[in-house]
């Protein structure tokens, strides 16, 4: 016997889970299938940091209303989300000043509190930065990071108090239709019934698409985070930096570490079986990790490295997702590749994929410019570094 809802979602993260609340929040009938636990994807292990520093107005706008939710947690879901103010900095080339200016006047312009920084004032803000080969910074003060684990657990309890139902252990391994509409999902143990679905599969997102006949672009590739333990006298965090000339991204963890991974194109070539990959950092990624680090930040000359691991991101071909009905008039809708920063505004994206799925808009979150066709129209999002993943 199937149990029959308005809307199912497939996948427990960030995305699912966000989704779920938000349209719980609406008076829906929502089920959450998640074939793990929740946050067992790529939410789980994500670096989680939180910054506003985009270069197109929608995803900047998006990260601002997401940093505004995480910021004030327990008022806006409920629960905690560890969200932890550290201020951020963004280092480029010389070669892309003026793109960072550009960037940052776009980013006051939708609200966003951000400044470019001399490399003086950087060191006034991060003491010990190596700031000789850089022309200008931007600035967050308001950024920092979350607890990726916290948050969207607190997200599905959330959903919960509002009557989501949220099933772990249970894989989505067929999607039922009924002249050209979805009726819904079929798992190991039982049938669900609904008129809407929604892929929030993440890294397993082409798969669960193939399952209706699309071919949704998004590659599950594996990527790596290092840690190391910061040395005496540098203990007190550090403000979270995205550097791109070092091509690398490090954050404060608790216990003085500090937590450091690539900011690489080249991680989208690393195409792997979501199911079946090492979970554990390699060495050569230790060390290559580390000295980048090092050249930014010379005093983790003298730190100890404590390990790392491995996980997955779900990268698109212009490194933004989809959201769009994947299959048009169907009710299949999918939700996927965050291509690597996706955590940020998984608060923008619940309420954009809420909005989606129950016909309403909310104009300053259109999100037609993540819409599926926009691949074979040969128009993809841009971004102004040759970063994608800054967008
Ligand atoms: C190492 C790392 C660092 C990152 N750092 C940052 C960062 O600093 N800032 C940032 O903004 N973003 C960051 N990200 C990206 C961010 O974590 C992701 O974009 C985001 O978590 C994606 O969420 P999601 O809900 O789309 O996918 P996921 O969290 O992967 O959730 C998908 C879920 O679907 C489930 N699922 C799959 N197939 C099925 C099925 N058939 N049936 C049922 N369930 C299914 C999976 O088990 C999984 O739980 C990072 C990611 C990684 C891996």
């Amino acid at each position: 016997m199937s149990q029959t809802f308005d809307v199912i979602i497939i996948g427990a993260g960030i995305m699912g889970c966000s989704t779920a609340f938000q349209l719980a929040q609406r008076g829906l009938k929502v089920a959450v299938l998640e074939k793990g636990d929740i946050g067992a994807g790529s939410t789980g292990k994500s670096s989680a940091i939180i910054r506003q520093h985009y270069s197109n107005e929608l995803t900047a706008r998006m990260a601002l209303y997401s940093l505004r939710v995480f910021r004030d947690f327990a008022e806006q879901v409920g629960g905690e989300c560890g969200f932890t103010q550290t201020g951020f900095v963004a280092l480029v080339a010389a070669k892309d000043k003026e793109g960072l200016e550009a960037n940052v006047n776009l980013q006051r312009r939708v609200g966003i509190q951000t400044e470019l920084l001399s490399p003086e004032a950087l060191r006034e803000i991060m003491p010990g930065v190596e700031a000789a080969d850089l022309v200008a910074a931007a600035y967050e003060p308001e950024s920092g990071y979350a607890d990726p684990y916290l948050a969207v657990n607190a997200y599905a309890e959330a959903a919960r108090r509002l009557g989501a139902k949220i099933f772990q252990d249970t894989e989505v391994i067929g999607i039922r239709f009924a002249g050209g509409k979805v009726t819904g999902v079929d798992t190991p143990k039982e049938t669900f019934a609904a008129p809407i679905v929604l892929n929030c599969a993440g890294p397993w997102g082409a798969r669960v698409a193939r399952m209706v006949g699309a071919e949704a672009p998004i590659n599950a590739c594996r990527v790596q985070v290092a840690f190391f333990r910061r040395p005496a006298g540098y203990e007190a965090p550090h403000p979270v930096v995205a550097d791109f000339i070092h091509a690398t991204y490090f954050r404060p963890e608790t216990g003085s570490l500090t937590l450091v991974g690539l900011i690489d194109p080249a991680e989208a070539d690393a195409v792997v079986n979501p199911d079946g990959f090492s979970e554990q950092v390699d060495s050569e990624f230790v060390l290559d990790s580390g000295e980048r680090l090092v050249r930014r930040y010379p005093v983790m000359e003298h730190s100890h490295s404590t390990g790392g691991y491995a996980s997955l991101y779900a990268i698109t071909p212009d490194w933004h997702p989809i959201i769009d009905e994947l299959l048009p008039d169907s009710g299949f809708f999918i939700c996927a590749g965050f291509s690597g920063h996706g955590f940020k505004l998984g608060p923008a994206v619940g309420l954009m994929a809420a909005d989606m799925l129950t016909g309403q808009s909310t104009p300053e979150f259109d999100p037609y410019l993540f819409r599926f066709s926009r691949y074979a129209e040969n128009d993809p999002v841009r971004g102004r570094y040759e970063y994608s993943i800054a967008g």
